[in-house]
Parts: structure tokens; C-alpha cells; sequence
């Protein structure tokens, strides 16, 4: 007898949409390297999943955010093989840090510092040229801190790259400009919104995330990008609800009519907001099965009038198309993925 736990609440991975848009980042790549973000648990997916396969299919640049991200990955790093860390190195992460093959990205003179008195090794560097959010200020830079740096990617952010902005070009040229005074053995700068704006955002190597797991951070990209992504969860009963009787909490949904519902095993607890009462909705093939009530913690109620043979233990999808989803929660694209918690059982077809 198995006495493993299935969840009732799946996460289905699609291999090949991953590795499709891949393929076409890379291509939108041109003669830059296509690495791959795979911070926050591979954006929720499961990062060394989505290594592996992408590795296999000659990925060989890969981003997190932290050292511990870092460490659950060291296994699978190799000469061939090569992990940055964005956040850089603090005081607490450099014995992890020194011993790790993953490269810290130094943001500031301080982890240059720490970084270059530790003993240092091979690092990347990032550069501000307009986030303000991590980085080197080009302002007063001093080309000292770089004296004994193993500098191997010199990088610096999009601000605004999935939007018609004059930050795009602004940023393109001043990275043109630091990159000749500064030599790396690679210069990098394009996120998945970058790589779709073309080659001249290129340079070495690029650094998608969203658009690998099924975002469209760019109208140009969407027909391109494939869907990696699709919850799916278990019915955990099947009831009546006559005209005149409320739904869930607050009585917020009040049946008109006596109907048929479906209580469903998923709730704000494993990311599925609440903004989506009354406004999200499951689907069983083309049947639409609209949300009613309020989200729950756990549980979630949807309108199965359209499908009278579904029952208890029968499966059905959330619609979680990511571009139309996060145009009607107003969550983005990156919410949407990163917020699906631990209960997912997550599996690859
Ligand atoms: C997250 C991140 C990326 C990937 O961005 P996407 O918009 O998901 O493609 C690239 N570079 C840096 C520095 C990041 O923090």
C-alpha cells in the first residue's frame, strides 16, 4: 500500500513550451549567449528542474537571488556550467560565497571590498544606469575598485524595457559606454522584455526569466511564448445551492436560481488570490466554470451549472492564462508565478 501523500492541488509543467521559448529567447538572441533567471525557485516552477532541462538544452548561464538559492543548485554547477548571484555578498555569505562555484554579482564598493579581501575569484559586477535599485553608480565611479577584480560578466538592468520608454536607449548607450572602460570577459543586459527589443540589447549574453516560464513581458513576443504553467486542482465536493442561498464567506454571492456548485481544493494560502472572487474562474476542457463567492484560504467555489457529470475527486484547470490574468487582477505577470506556494505537487509532461 502507497503511503505517499498526493496533493490534491497539481501543478502541471509543460517541458516542451519551456524549452520552445527557450529556443526562440535564444534565437532573439543573436550571437549573445541566452542564459536563464532562475531566482525564486525558478520563478516558481522549481529551479533545478528548470536547470537541468535547459542545461540539456545548452543553456550554460544561470541567476538566482541568494547564496541559499545558490546552494540547493552547487551540485549541478561545472566548468561548463556557471551560477550568479545577484544580491552579491554580504558580511554572512562569504564562506558559503568562497567556497561556492557560483560567482557573487558585487554591487557596491563595499562587496568589492569584502569580496577582493576574502581572497576573491572569478565575480560579476553589476552596473546602475538608471534602476537605482542595486549596482555601481556610474556617477563619480572610481575605475579603482576594478584593480584585482576576476571581473567574468560586467551587468547592468533594464528599467522599463517591456514599455516604449526613453530610459531603453538611455540605458543601451551608457552600458556601450562603461563596457569599454571596464574589461569583463562578457558584457550583459537584457531581460526577457530586453531580448525581444533586439540585438542592439544584446551584447554577450542575455539573462530572461519571465518569458521562459510563459510571460509576455513584450506585445512582440506573444505569439512566440508558449504557456509553461497550469494549476489544476482536485474537487473536494459537489453541492446544491438553491435560488435565495449564499456562497462562502460574507454571502458576498447570493444564487438566483437554484444551481449546481463545486467546492474546489485551492485558496489565497497557496497563491490563488482573492482578488479573483467572482472574477476568476476554473475550466473543464471549453467549459468555463466561473468562481462564486469569496476565495478562502484553502478552498475555492465555482459554478459547475455547464457540467453536470463533474464530481468529487474529478480534476479541473484554473484559468491562469498570465497576460489576461494579470490585466483583470492587476497582479503582474511575475506575481502571478512566484506566489504558488509549496502545496502544488509539481510535475513535468
Ligand atoms: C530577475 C532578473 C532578470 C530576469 O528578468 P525577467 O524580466 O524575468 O526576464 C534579469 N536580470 C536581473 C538583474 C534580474 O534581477
Amino acid at each position: 500500500m502507497s503511503m505517499v501523500y498526493q496533493s490534491p492541488l497539481r501543478l502541471r509543467l509543460d517541458s516542451a513550451a519551456l524549452l520552445s521559448n527557450y529556443r526562440w529567447l535564444r534565437e532573439k538572441s543573436g550571437s549573445a549567449a541566452c542564459g536563464a533567471a532562475i531566482k525564486a525557485n525558478g520563478y516558481g516552477l522549481g529551479a533545478e528542474s528548470v536547470m537541468n532541462q535547459l542545461a540539456l538544452e545548452g543553456c550554460r548561464d544561470f541567476f538566482v537571488a541568494t547564496w541559499e538559492e545558490a546552494q540547493q543548485l552547487e551540485a549541478h554547477l561545472s566548468d561548463d556550467i556557471s551560477l550568479s548571484v545577484f544580491h552579491g555578498v554580504r558580511r554572512e555569505d562569504m564562506d558559503i560565497a568562497l567556497a561556492s562555484r557560483a560567482r557573487p554579482v558585487l554591487n557596491s564598493a563595499e562587496q568589492i571590498a569584502r569580496w577582493k579581501a576574502g581572497g576573491g575569484g572569478p565575480c560579476d559586477v553589476m552596473i546602475d544606469t538608471g534602476m537605482n535599485r542595486l549596482g555601481l553608480s556610474l556617477d563619480g565611479l572610481d575605475m579603482g575598485l576594478f584593480e584585482g577584480l576576476e571581473i567574468d560578466t560586467l551587468m547592468s538592468h533594464l528599467v522599463s524595457a517591456d514599455e516604449e520608454h526613453h530610459l531603453n536607449d538611455m540605458q543601451v548607450m551608457l552600458f556601450r559606454d562603461i563596457a569599454k572602460k571596464v574589461t569583463a570577459k562578457r558584457y550583459s543586459l537584457a531581460n526577457s522584455a530586453g531580448v525581444c527589443r533586439g540585438e542592439d540589447y544584446a551584447f554577450d549574453l542575455t539573462r530572461p526569466g519571465l518569458a521562459l516560464y510563459g510571460g509576455t513581458p513584450h506585445p512582440d513576443c506573444e505569439i512566440f511564448i508558449q504557456p509553461v504553467v497550469a494549476p489544476q486542482a482536485e474537487i473536494l465536493q459537489r453541492r446544491t445551492v438553491r435560488g435565495g442561498e449564499s456562497v462562502g464567506y460574507g454571502a458576498t454571492f447570493i444564487a438566483d436560481k437554484t444551481m449546481e456548485t463545486a467546492t474546489i481544493n485551492i485558496g489565497y494560502a497557496d497563491g490563488y488570490a482573492r482578488i479573483f472572487s467572482g472574477s476568476g474562474a476554473a475550466m473543464k476542457g471549453d467549459a468555463r466554470l466561473p468562481v462564486i463567492g469569496r476565495v478562502s484560504m484553502d478552498l475555492v467555489t465555482i459554478d459547475v451549472m455547464n457540467c453536470p457529470d463533474l464530481k468529487e475527486g474529478d480534476w479541473v484547470d484554473l484559468d491562469y492564462d498570465l497576460g489576461y490574468t494579470s490585466l483583470v487582477s492587476g497582479l503582474s505577470q511575475y506575481e502571478l508565478l512566484t506566489r504558488l506556494g509549496h502545496r502544488f505537487e509539481r510535475y513535468w509532461v
